[in-house]
């Protein structure tokens, strides 16, 4: 054995210790575990003498999709081969792990791809310092910018800036993890895995609304199912469809709570020579045809709080354009909200029966929403002592990554990894498989995490070179924590790490 060897076979099973009770390391709880029981996260337990992974080493399989349909593989023909053994990718999804990481990462995997040699170094990594961003895509007002949100009563994250159609929230973060109350800590803890495992979570914000969030799904807002994402603010959605109103109306107004828009004033009405009509809009104006704040955020046509358009309306003004007759639009950015209306002879609009010449346009404005999802990206640092799993000088793995040499995935699936220090991560959590996710009670989420590299460049940074095996190795015998291997396809989404840069690099 070597010196290096030596020096990391610390978990060495040696005979099994059948009744006596076995200390879990896999994290700084460290339980003391009774043959036959599990630890307090219900990740590892005591069976036959041994501490053992509860979960099984999560292998994906890049033929077939998770559907079980077979798809080619780096250009080529499947053979046919059920079991192919040149295209799978172990994750991290139930490798096991050790904090802090002493010894080399669970699995150091290499395999060859297209020609080159990759090695992935495979761990669960416990990362402390986490969360999740989410997106809830809606025009609708849930609460003021940096309202706490809760679940359970408890704050876990907050609200954040808003961004073109959806609304965000930032849960998590080592503040709610271990800043604060043991409750608080706990159920920001519960709240993050449920969300990152794909279930719905229940989150009131604090003078706002309540809603329940599911990565993937539509969100559901005061009780009502969101359907629809807007197709742009009031001012894109005149852009987009004044030509089709020309002809049909003397006046739209598209309403919404960032800008509402109105044709005849707007720079796509008066391309075409859309007339004046006289309209006046109470709310601060930013350019012609575009209103700031015609309402406050809420639940209303377009965000508003407006649930009577004619609200935002001043008097018209003959001398520009208005006249018993003149017929007005009016509509909110989802098409959902539309009533239409007629300038009586005191220039007082009023409403009248919808006119079928107008209902197609109003529909293709609902065509073009899109529908509103919550998305949940888990956002997590790895630390210093989960890159020491990779490498014997842990910033070695950080600037490797930084000069896009290791390629990082998080149960498969490509994270986005933010410029500047550190390895500070990004991942959808619908591209991982299913229950990807854990946790530990200190508390703090457990993460799969797999780093993908020639292995000529991981020997360089001084990786652990000794403890590489093949990926039929791994499937055949496991790993230091005697759980079972459980193939699944990939999403055919995920492409496998550092292909396309192999390419590219073949074809200059
Ligand atoms: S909480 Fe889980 S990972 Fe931590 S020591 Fe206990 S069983 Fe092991």
């Amino acid at each position: 054995m070597s010196e290096l060897s030596e020096r990391f076979e610390t978990h060495d099973p040696g005979e099994p210790k059948v009744g006596e009770k076995l200390r879990c390391d896999a994290c700084p709880v460290m339980c003391y575990i009774a043959e036959g029981r599990t630890g307090a996260c219900d990740r590892y337990g005591n069976f036959g003498g041994r501490i053992v992974r509860c979960d099984p080493v999560t292998i994906l399989e890049h033929r077939a999709e998770s559907g079980g349909e077979v798809v080619s593989f780096a250009g080529e023909e499947w053979d046919g081969n059920p079991v192919n053994r040149a295209r799978r990718f172990v994750t991290g999804i139930g490798a096991g792990t050790t904090y802090p990481d002493y010894k080399p990462a669970p699995f150091i995997v290499s395999q060859e791809v297209e020609g080159v040699d990759l090695v992935t170094v495979v761990t669960e990594g416990i990362f402390s310092y986490c969360g999740v961003k989410v997106k809830i895509d809606t025009d609708r007002h849930l609460g003021p910018e940096t309202a706490t949100v809760r679940a359970q009563g408890e704050p876990v994250g907050h609200v954040t800036t808003a961004e073109y159609g959806s609304q965000m929230l930032s849960l998590g973060g080592v503040r709610h993890l271990t800043g604060g109350s043991k409750p608080e800590g706990r159920i920001t803890c519960d709240t993050l895995l449920a969300l990152c495992n794909r279930q719905p979570v229940e989150l009131t914000i604090d003078e706002g609304s309540t809603i329940v969030v599911q990565a993937g799904k539509p969100p559901v807002i005061d009780g009502a199912v969101e359907h629809r994402m807007r197709v742009g603010c009031g001012s894109a959605t005149i852009g987009m469809f004044a030509t089709q109103w020309k002809g049909l109306v003397d006046e739209v107004v598209v309403v919404d709570d960032h800008i509402t828009g109105v044709v005849s004033e707007h720079q796509a009405g008066k391309v075409i020579d859309w007339p004046d009509t006289g309209i006046k809009i109470l709310g601060r104006r930013s350019t012609p045809g575009r209103y700031f704040k015609v309402s406050e955020p809420g639940l209303g046509w377009g965000g508003t709080t407006i649930s009577d358009p004619l609200e935002i309306l001043g008097p018209w003004n003959e001398k520009k354009g208005a006249r018993p007759g003149l017929s007005l639009l009016m509509v909110s950015t989802t098409g959902e909200q539309f009533a239409y209306y007629e300038l009586d002879e005191t220039l007082t609009p009023v409403e009248k029966p919808f006119p079928d010449r107008l209902r197609r346009s109003v529909e293709l404005i609902e065509e073009n929403c899109e529908p509103a999802l919550c998305t949940v990206l888990f956002m997590g640092g790895a630390g210093g002592s989960l890159r020491a799993g990779v490498t014997e000088n842990p910033v070695n793995l950080t600037r490797s990554v930084q000069r896009l040499q290791t390629y990082v995935t998080c149960g498969g699936a490509p994270a986005y990894v933010w410029p500047g220090g550190g390895i500070t991560l990004m991942v959808d959590v619908t591209r991982l498989p299913e229950n990807a996710f854990g946790y530990v009670p200190t508390p703090a989420l457990v993460a799969p995490i797999e780093f993908t590299l020639r292995r000529e460049h991981y020997e360089a940074l001084g990786g652990y070179a000794e403890h590489v095996r093949s990926v039929d190795d791994v499937q055949r015998a496991g790993g230091e924590y005697f759980n079972e291997r459980a193939v699944h396809g990939a999403m055919p989404d995920n492409p496998w790490p550092l292909l396309q840069q192999l390419r590219r690099e073949r074809s200059t």
